[in-house]
C-alpha cells in the first residue's frame, strides 16, 4: 500500500460529472483490502485507489448533465452494472441485486475508487446531499446498508396488517428491534430504527461504561453489554423481538441471537463474517421455529439509489434530532498522508474520516 501519482481524471462524456473530494470514510472492508484478502485493481492496473464512503463538491459537469451543479455536495454510488444484457438486476439499474457477480464496485472491485483528490463518475451514479450536512454527509453510504435493510423489511412486515397500518409506505415499522454490534453500521441502523419508532436495543461487546454505551443511551436507545449479559437475559427482559439488525459479522453471535428472534420476527444479515472455524447450530430446532414462528432471515449488500435517497433523507433527520451524537459518529479527521498508516493499525475510532479538504 503506498500513495500513488494517480492520473487526473477529467471530463469526457456528455453526463460525466468532475468532483473535487471532501471526506473519505474507511471501514473494515478498507482495511481488508489494504491487506489483500479481500478486492482487485482495475484491469490492467497495478494498483487500486480504494475508499467508498465519500463526501465530494461538483467542480464541472458535461453539457448533458442535469442532476447536480457546480457547487452542490454529493455521495457517489459504490456499485457499476455487470454489463450482461441477461442481468435482468443490472439492466434495471438493480445492480445491487447482480445475478452475475461481475459488477464492478468503486474502489473495491475492478475500479478505482474515492481515496483521491479528483473523481469523475456519470451523474446517474451521483446524488446531492444538502449543503446543512456537509459535516456528516461521509456517513450516507455506510447508512444506504440500513436503509436497504429497513425497505425490504417493509415489504415482508407488510404481511403485518397492524404492524404497518398508519405508516407511510417504503419506511419499515414495527415494535421492538435488537441491533448486534456497536460499530458505525450498528449505530446508523439504530437512529434509522429510533426515527421509525422502534423500540431499539443495541447487544454489543463493550462494557456498559463505554462511551459508545453513553451514545447509544443519549439517542434514546438502550445499551446492552454482551460482556455482562446473555442474549436470553436480554429478550426475556425485552419480550418478542420484532427485529434483529446484525451488524457485527461475527456468525456465532448471530446465529445464537437467531435463537431469541421473535414470532413474526425478521432478522436481517449485513455483516461479511471472516473466514473462522465452523460453528455448531442446532438446524432442527432453528428451522422449527422458522416454520412454527412466521420467521424471516434475510441478507442484505448495499444499494441502490432508493437506498442512497433514503439515507440522504435520513441524515438530514438524524442532524435535526441528534446533532452531537451525529457528529460524534466521526471520531476523527486524518490528513491523507496518513491513510496508509489508518488502514494497517488499529483503530479506536467509531468513524474514522480521510479529510481531503483540511489538508487544503
Ligand atoms: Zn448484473
Amino acid at each position: 500500500m503506498k500513495i500513488v501519482d494517480h492520473p487526473e481524471p477529467r471530463l469526457e462524456g456528455d453526463t460525466d460529472v468532475l468532483v473535487e473530494m471532501l471526506d473519505v470514510g474507511v471501514c473494515g472492508t478498507d482495511r481488508e483490502i489494504a491487506r489483500f484478502e479481500y478486492g482487485s485493481p482495475p484491469p490492467g492496473s497495478p494498483y487500486l485507489v480504494i475508499g467508498h464512503e465519500s463526501l465530494a463538491r461538483v467542480l464541472d459537469v458535461g453539457r448533458a448533465v442535469t442532476r447536480v451543479r457546480p457547487g452542490d455536495l454529493v455521495v457517489t454510488m459504490v456499485r457499476r452494472p455487470c454489463g450482461h444484457p441477461e442481468c435482468r438486476a443490472c439492466s434495471r439499474d438493480r445492480q445491487d441485486f447482480c445475478f452475475t457477480g461481475d459488477f464492478t464496485e468503486r474502489g473495491i472491485k475492478g475500479r478505482h475508487g474515492f481515496m483521491t483528490e479528483r473523481v469523475v463518475d456519470d451523474q446517474r451514479f451521483m446524488h446531492v446531499v444538502p449543503g446543512q450536512l456537509r459535516e456528516v454527509g461521509v456517513l450516507v453510504e455506510p447508512l444506504t446498508i440500513a436503509e436497504k435493510a429497513l425497505i425490504q423489511v417493509w415489504d415482508v412486515q407488510e404481511r403485518l396488517p397492524w404492524t404497518a397500518a398508519g405508516v407511510a409506505a417504503g419506511s419499515g415499522h414495527g415494535e421492538k428491534a435488537v441491533v448486534l454490534g456497536a460499530g458505525p453500521v450498528g449505530l446508523l441502523g439504530a437512529l434509522a430504527l429510533l426515527v421509525r419508532g422502534f423500540e431499539t436495543w443495541v447487544y454489543s461487546l463493550e462494557p456498559s461504561d463505554d462511551p459508545k454505551a453513553r451514545w447509544v443511551e443519549a439517542v434514546g436507545a438502550r445499551f446492552v453489554s454482551a460482556a455482562s449479559t446473555t442474549l436470553a437475559q436480554m429478550a426475556e427482559e425485552i419480550g418478542s423481538i420484532d427485529l434483529i439488525y446484525e451488524a457485527t459479522g461475527a456468525a456465532g453471535v448471530a446465529f445464537r441471537a437467531l435463537d431469541v428472534l421473535g414470532v413474526n420476527g425478521v432478522f436481517v444479515f449485513t455483516g461479511v463474517p471472516g473466514r473462522k472455524g465452523p460453528i455448531e447450530l442446532d438446524a432442527g430446532a432453528l428451522m422449527r421455529r422458522l416454520v412454527l414462528e412466521n420467521q424471516l432471515v434475510f441478507g442484505t449488500v448495499n444499494a441502490g439509489a432508493d437506498a442512497f435517497l433514503a439515507a440522504i433523507d435520513d441524515l438530514a433527520r438524524f442532524h435535526a434530532r441528534w446533532p452531537q451524537q451525529l457528529r460524534a459518529l466521526i471520531t476523527r479527521r486524518y490528513p491523507p498522508d496518513t491513510a496508509p498508516a489508518l488502514l494497517s493499525g488499529a483503530s479506536s475510532d467509531i468513524k474514522a474520516v480521510v479529510s481531503f479538504a483540511e489538508a487544503g
